[in-house]
């Protein structure tokens, strides 16, 4: 039991997620709430990346289970009187962003999030994305105006910084310096009259791109396609880079363990005993047929696997992982058979244990076992039902459904 879920619950995983849980979750919400992509939620976005600090950290998970978030503010595991990260850095971490150092000569990465099949996921598949960027204006290459048009600044005359006086009280002044606003504390513009009509000075421009994103066969849900150097440009600065994130929906069918794809199958009692053949339809749109001989028996919940059918190997797209059925048995319902002919099935299966009920024992009903029930009666003793449950699986008080 942890001790607070808010951590998990801004994450939207339960507090038993696994790392990969954990890490999608993340990934899903952070780019979302990205302040790029959504400006007024830069409350939420510190607040994911402070609960994914914690939560992506072994001992500082530890930490917060046991004592929840006071735990960490009192600065226990090294967290340094709870200071967090910021939210920018961790977002760079976990998308390769290269850290504060890269970002200071390059301009930023743009991050983007693209939504793909476990199907492009096995073939492979191509597609286009159209963007928005900042380019150089090649109008004016990047100077904001004419050849020579730069000028010093006549508002700063050339230090970039204003120095503005403040009467605050009778024969009292403040000097209050700040940033020229007409060179942004460049200490140089460029002549109104001369600015480039194209970019309005800005000296860049925004421009539609496509770019076309390779997925090759194998690749996974998270996994990052980096464009270098096809970020915004801004003068003076390496362009960033443009990072998709691969977002694969789930499959009606098939989930993915790493190489090894895993389905569900539902088969019949008499397949279970005597046998079956079941087409599969795999994610290149092949069909599979698979065979349980004769003499072959599939117990419910059991695992088989087919070689070789699984998702292709990143890279290594001739090798594939496995494909992993578990099976679900149907029994026959209730009554299935006239309960006279009952001794005729019985003929093919091991004898029956007969027991003799003696004056000591006591003979019970087997009832339905209702989990939501059993919990109620936990409670202050009051087992009537007050609300919702109409599955007509009560046995209160001793009076049973007959359905016979
Ligand atoms: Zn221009
Ligand atoms: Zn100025």
């Amino acid at each position: 039991m942890v001790k607070e879920t808010a951590y998990y619950d801004l994450l939207g995983v339960k507090p038993s997620a696994s790392e990969d849980e954990l890490k999608k979750a993340y990934r899903k919400l952070a780019l979302k709430y990205h302040p790029d992509k959504n400006p007024n939620e830069g409350d939420k976005f510190k607040q994911i990346s402070q609960a994914y600090e914690v939560l992506s950290d072994s001992k500082k998970r530890e930490l917060y289970d046991r004592g929840g978030e006071q735990a960490i503010k009192e600065g226990g595991g090294g967290m340094g009187g709870g200071g967090f990260s910021s939210p920018m850095d961790i977002f760079d971490m976990f998308f390769g962003g290269g850290g504060r150092m890269h970002r200071e000569r390059r301009g930023k990465n743009v991050v983007h999030q693209l939504a793909v099949s476990l199907e492009d996921l096995y073939n492979g598949a191509t597609r286009k994305l159209a963007l928005q960027k900042n380019v150089i204006c090649d109008k004016c290459e990047g100077r904001g105006g004419r050849k020579g048009a730069l000028e010093c600044c006549p508002i700063c005359r050339g230090s970039g910084m204003q120095v503005r006086i403040h009467q605050i009280g009778p024969g009292m002044v403040q000097q209050i310096q700040s940033i020229c606003m007409e060179c942004h504390g460049q200490g140089q513009r460029i002549n109104p009259k001369d600015k480039c009509k194209a970019c309005n000075a800005r000296k860049i421009v925004r421009e539609k791109k496509i770019l076309e994103v390779h997925i090759d066969k194998g690749m996974k849900d998270g996994q990052k396609i980096t464009f270098h150097g096809e970020g915004d440009q801004e003068p003076g600065l390496e362009p960033g880079d443009i990072i998709i994130v691969l977002d694969q929906k789930e499959h009606s069918v098939y989930t993915r363990q790493g190489e090894d794809l895993i389905m569900h199958m539902d088969i019949q009692l008499v397949e279970a005993l005597c046998g079956f053949q079941k087409p599969i339809t795999t994610l290149d749109s092949r069909t599979i047929v698979i065979t349980s001989h004769p003499g072959q028996i599939i117990r419910p919940g059991e695992l088989k696997c087919i070689m070789d059918e699984g998702m292709p190997v990143y890279r290594r797209p001739y090798e594939k992982g496995r494909l992993i059925i578990k099976f679900q048995v149907i029994f026959p319902e209730d009554n299935f058979l006239p309960v006279d002919r009952l001794p005729e099935l019985e003929r093919f299966f091991p004898t029956r244990e007969k027991i003799e009920v003696t004056e000591d024992m006591e003979e019970v009903d087997l009832d339905e076992f209702d989990v939501t029930q059993d919990r109620r009666r936990h409670y202050n003793g009051e087992a009537y039902d007050d609300d919702d449950d109409d599955s007509g699986h009560h046995h209160r008080g001793g009076v049973q459904c007959q359905t016979s």
